[in-house]
């Protein structure tokens, strides 16, 4: 049967879904100007993206591809949240969540798990953004419940001590900021000794000075939580997924998990992809519009 579009029938399993997660992908952010890995521009063009965002690139040459991150880092900081953030994020109030999906089962985590692919932070951001007025307490709720799988741009991981912290500074680094607009401006590859590269106690003085890496999943490591989220999928009775095309791993995946139990997909993308016709609902566009419309949230 081709997936429906119909956003009443959408929002009767929504009021009926007991157990519901959510699965963002580059979509949800394309909106907030976040280009995709295969969309970075600018002076990697000449790179193979993907080859940057592997271990062995690090281990080869961490300046190189600390430039890459610090470029995506300092674009996701200046980016802002757009509406299908804030209609995510909204949902974590009780009075949204008990009148958008009031069956979800109290008896287990009654908040949707959100996972995301994305590593630019926007949906942990948007939580404290002021015209959503999140009181403290649901900030917290929400920011359990946001699984960023693939890490973040704004997570930094010592390679010595294994230390896992959280910076918001711009630049990362005065350094790192000359040698990639140097880079972008003539070309030319100009290399930040690895002892002037991120290292772990710049500004924690109980920490080890070993390399920094960025935090976030390389091609060829583990994705985070996966644990957590298998968990929730099991008796997951509504996929939301947004902004990713529900045929390649992992919403492939995680859709396979949802329907092998009974349950439903729903997917939010600018374009069609040929296991869509699998899911029982399809909103083709953009996400910043349909998903609040679909969810019934005005931001
Ligand atoms: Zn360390």
């Amino acid at each position: 049967m081709a997936p429906s579009s119909d956003m009443e029938t959408f929002g009767k399993v929504l009021a009926s879904s007991k157990s519901l997660a959510i699965l963002a992908g580059a979509g949800l952010s394309a909106a907030s100007g976040i280009p995709t890995y295969r969309g970075a521009g600018g002076l990697w063009r000449t790179h193979d993206a993907m080859s940057l965002a592997t271990p062995e690139a690090f281990e080869d040459n961490p300046s190189l591809v600390w430039k890459f991150y610090h470029e995506r880092r300092e674009k996701a900081i200046t980016a802002l949240p757009n509406a299908a953030h804030k209609a995510l994020a909204s949902l974590y109030l009780p009075m949204t969540l008990s009148r958008v999906a009031p069956s979800l089962d109290p008896s287990e985590c009654p908040n949707p798990l959100f996972i995301t692919q994305n590593v630019d932070s926007l949906s942990l951001r948007v939580l404290s953004e002021s015209s959503l007025n999140l009181p403290e307490a649901i900030q917290a709720i929400a920011r359990e419940s946001l699984l960023e799988m693939h890490g973040s741009l704004f997570r930094l991981r010592c390679t010595e001590c294994e230390r896992d912290y959280r910076d918001y500074s711009s630049p990362l680094s005065e350094i790192l900021a000359e040698a990639t607009e140097r880079h972008s401006e003539s070309g030319e590859d100009v290399e930040v000794p690895v002892d002037k590269l991120p290292r772990c106690g710049d500004g924690h003085p109980d920490s080890c000075g070993g390399l920094l890496r960025p935090g976030v999943v390389w091609f060829g490591e583990v994705p985070e939580h996966l644990d957590q989220i298998s968990n929730k999928l099991d008796h997951c009775d509504l996929l939301l997924i947004v902004g990713t095309s529900s045929t390649v791993y992992p919403a492939a995946g995680f859709a396979d998990i949802v329907k092998g139990k009974g349950g439903k997909t729903a997917v939010f993308n600018l374009e069609r992809s040929s296991g869509d016709r699998r899911a029982d609902f399809l909103f083709i566009g953009p996400c910043e519009e349909t998903l609040p419309q679909a969810l019934g949230i005005a931001v």
